[in-house]
């Protein structure tokens, strides 16, 4: 391949984490703790991801569906509790379902977690240098070193150029996969009846609500399947509604006034692509003031509100899932079946967003189980050595990615990724060799939770 930049300030480390996101930020810290030389490349000057960039909140729960056992602890929990710490967050275990902070929605939504983003970006990077990880930010990976089907490296878009960054093992933690997808790993796209993925939305924050109206106005009103669903059914009948979308998705935040509003919908476009990138954030911010406006005039609480930020970025809830040495499929979840590789456990249900319409949204109707478990090899890209994927682009069928691509289970998918990585570098071995037991013993000790079957000692 040839470059018009010479390549030859090239890095190399034991582990290099792709991306900032819950994923990478559990990837690294992971990875550095075990003992891994581990450098995170980010291309914002922030880490987080759609914790921060993408102002995506609340975390959707991390226990079981039943609301009795926290199934993601590990480096999720120390995240939250050193956020808590600074009062910018409460603990899971503190709020319950249907409440202002889980946006007034019962099922799947009990024990979320309502945080400050500017302290989400914090801590993130206190975790990081306190575990020695080294930073490389605003580097973009635009492509990825291979030789002979294993992945050395990645090429990354720094301020001083194009670089070589070369490491004994790669945790692609991009959400979309772009080092796997670079290095030539089977992936899919969409579902599979037609291959449309899950719309974008852009995120913002509106202050100056009357929070005790808002309450008040839909706590009266049951019957809405999503607050303010029947206003905004009578606009959008109207053709007044300027988003494909019904209800007002809204969470509370930890300020008076202010709420996090997930209402933008943007239909039909490809993350994979820039233009497409580019056409659903200008499309994004057009609904957000038109949407702030429709709020000012028609909803109830909200009269004197005025929009305090929106997203660094549009938000991607899909794009491409690389295929693994497992596909984790709806019915895992529905089952609950337990894999002897198990490296993570999660509750979140089946949450898709109409990729060609307005309607969607977490539901019971896919019946998953109080607890489910997410394999080892779900991570293990199947045609590549040397890499391993965490987050959103973890090998899953599209339901299945579904439920596990929020951010919980990013940050326990991350955690087993970035262990496993710094196993395989300490044991000169392929990810995918990495001796099962061992990891799951290390997860354990560093805090995850694997259920009952799993246990210290026993593993
Ligand atoms: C609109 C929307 C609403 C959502 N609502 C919720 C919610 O309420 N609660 C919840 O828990 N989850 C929610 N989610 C899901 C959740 O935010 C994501 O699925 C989750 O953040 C995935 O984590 P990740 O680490 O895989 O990816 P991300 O959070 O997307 O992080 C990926 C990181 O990689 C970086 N990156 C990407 N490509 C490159 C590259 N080529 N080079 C360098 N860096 C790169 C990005 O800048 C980013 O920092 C929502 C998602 C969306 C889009």
């Amino acid at each position: 391949m040839q470059y018009t930049t010479d390549l030859h300030t090239a890095s190399e480390s034991d582990v290099l984490v792709v991306g900032g996101g819950p994923a990478g930020i559990g990837a690294a810290v992971a990875a550095a703790r075990a003992g891994a030389r581990t450098v995170l490349v980010e291309r914002y000057g922030s880490l987080g991801g759609n914790l921060t960039a993408g102002l995506v909140g609340p975390c959707m729960t991390s226990f079981s569906l039943d609301g009795r056992t926290q199934l993601i602890r590990g480096v999720f929990d120390e995240f939250v509790r050193r956020m808590e710490a600074m009062g910018q967050a409460l603990h899971p275990s503190r709020t319950h379902a249907a409440d202002a902070y889980a946006g007034f929605i019962e099922y799947g939504h009990d024990k979320v977690t309502p945080f400050e983003p500017e302290a989400a970006k914090t801590v993130a990077m206190q975790m990081c240098l306190e575990a020695g990880v080294e930073l490389a930010l605003h580097s973009f990976v635009c492509d990825s070193l291979v030789i002979d089907g294993r992945v050395e490296g990645v090429v990354t878009a720094e301020k001083d150029g194009l670089r070589a960054r070369k490491a004994a093992v790669v945790v692609d933690c991009s959400a979309d996969g772009d080092v796997a997808a670079r290095a030539g790993a089977a992936t899919e796209f969409g579902r599979e009846s037609d291959g449309l993925v899950q719309p974008m939305t852009l995120f913002f924050r509106i202050a100056g609500i009357d929070d005790e109206e808002v309450e008040r106005y839909v706590r009266s009103h049951p019957e809405d399947f999503r607050p303010f669903a029947s206003i905004v059914a009578k606009a959008r009948a109207e053709g007044r509604f300027p988003a494909p979308r019904m209800g007002v998705g809204m969470y509370k935040t930890l300020r008076p006034g202010v709420w996090r509003i997930n209402t933008t919908r943007i239909l039909g476009k490809d993350a994979t692509r820039s233009a497409d990138l580019t056409a659903a954030e200008i499309e994004g911010r057009d609904q957000v003031l038109k949407l702030v406006e429709f709020f000012r005039a028609e909803l109830p609480g909200f009269g004197d509100c005025e929009l305090l930020d929106t997203a660094a970025t549009i938000g991607v809830r899909e794009s491409r899932r690389v295929v693994g040495e497992y596909v984790l499929t709806l019915e895992d979840l529905q089952t609950g079946v337990h894999f002897d590789d198990v490296i993570a456990m999660c509750a979140y249900p089946v949450d898709i967003h109409d990729p060609a319409g307005s309607g969607g949204g977490s539901d019971e109707k896919w019946g998953t189980a109080n607890a489910y478990e997410i394999p080892y090899r779900s991570l293990v890209p199947r045609d590549l050595e040397g890499l391993l994927v965490a987050g959103r682009c973890a090998s899953a069928t599209h339901e299945a990615m579904a439920a596990i691509r929020v951010m919980p289970p990013a940050f326990a998918m991350g955690q087993a990724a970035g262990t496993a990585a710094a196993l395989a570098v300490a044991g000169g071995i392929a990810p995918r060799d990495v001796d099962v037991d061992s990891l799951q013993e290390r997860l354990l000790a560093d805090g995850a939770y694997l259920g009952e079957r799993v246990v210290v000692g026993a593993a």
